[in-house]
């Protein structure tokens, strides 16, 4: 049974799985586990959500109040779900037509509608993690949605950051930033009616994008009459991985506003990492940021955004 834990010498939260790793990384061969288990669903669909198979949070344990100080440890109660993003193995978020990408969309929003307001639910993660390499089971299309009981430390780092500025600059950063970043326009990609697509000027690795809406919008409940637009941006960045990489793995996580009380302040965006191993040579990089959390970017934030813009 998995188990968070609060490391009070960094102040996060870890979840404990009590999985053996080794044995995780022998799993690689087996056939697809997906394909495996859409064969049972009769009716034709063309976008799933399920519960995850290797759930990491489990519904039936909890809610238990994490306080840091006194419960530093607990069964990880939360919702793993996985949404299938295509019946068909070979059908990335590149291939997809608009219909099938406005359809997956509408699946991330319909989940995090519903575990938003879960009881003792704090945050709604949800990211796809592409990969082919060794110690993942599939590289079937889909993404994950964890409904957690604590908000995750990155986006508390964001949080902390962006009410500041608020607080100082009385304006929201990401709208600051998407209006200067048009100034100069050298780390935007792509700009569509309702998006843009940048490399962060401090981008803490290679190829690091961005996808903000230009709207000030706290989450993807607010862009539901933009699906099919923000579907088309999301491809945009994959196709250009694509062409970029010999082998496009990445993660695409969703920056969301926490799930309870009010976040007004909060500007909704989309982050894609591609794989350090994409990109030879920097592998080393994330011996540096596991030992220290400092990352040195060996690349040129403009210089990547050119070759992405120019490359489709
Ligand atoms: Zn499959
Ligand atoms: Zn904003
Ligand atoms: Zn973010």
């Amino acid at each position: 049974m998995s188990e968070i834990r609060w490391s009070a010498m960094l102040g996060e939260w870890v979840i404990v799985t009590h999985k053996n790793a080794n044995r995780l990384l022998q799993e690689s061969d087996l056939p697809c586990s997906i394909c495996q288990s859409i064969e049972e669903i009769k009716e034709k669909w063309d976008v799933i959500t399920q519960d995850d198979p290797d759930a990491l949070l489990q519904s039936s344990d909890g809610p238990f109040e994490l306080d840091e100080e006194i419960v530093i440890g607990a069964p990880a109660y939360g919702f793993s779900k996985i949404i299938i993003q295509s019946p068909n193995h070979n059908e990335q978020i590149e291939d997809m037509d608009d219909v099938q990408l406005t359809k997956v969309l509408a699946e991330y929003l319909s989940g995090f509608k519903e575990l938003d307001t879960k009881k003792g639910i704090k945050y709604v993660l949800q990211f796809e993690q592409r990969t082919k390499s060794k110690g993942y089971k599939t590289d079937h299309t889909h993404a994950k949605v964890y409904a957690l009981p604590f908000v995750p430390l990155r986006v508390k780092r964001e949080i902390d950051q962006i009410t500041k500025y608020q607080a100082s600059f009385d304006t929201c950063m990401i709208c600051e930033t998407i209006e200067n970043e048009f100034k100069t326009r050298v780390r935007v990609i792509r700009e569509s009616d309702n998006f843009v697509s940048i490399i962060p000027y401090a981008a803490r690795i290679p190829y690091e994008v961005h996808l903000y809406p230009k709207k000030h919008v706290a989450s993807i409940l607010e862009l539901k009459d933009d699906l099919s637009e923000m579907g088309m941006m999301i491809q945009d960045v994959v196709k250009r991985f694509s062409n970029i990489f010999d082998e496009n793995e990445y993660v695409m996580v969703f920056h969301t506003r926490p799930s309870k009380d009010s976040h007004d302040y909060w500007h909704f965006h989309i982050e894609f990492y591609p794989s350090l191993r994409n990109i030879s040579g920097l592998q080393d990089l994330v011996e540096i940021e596991t030992g220290a959390g400092i990352l040195t970017n060996n690349s040129s934030p403009e210089e990547n955004a050119k070759e992405l813009r120019d490359t489709l």
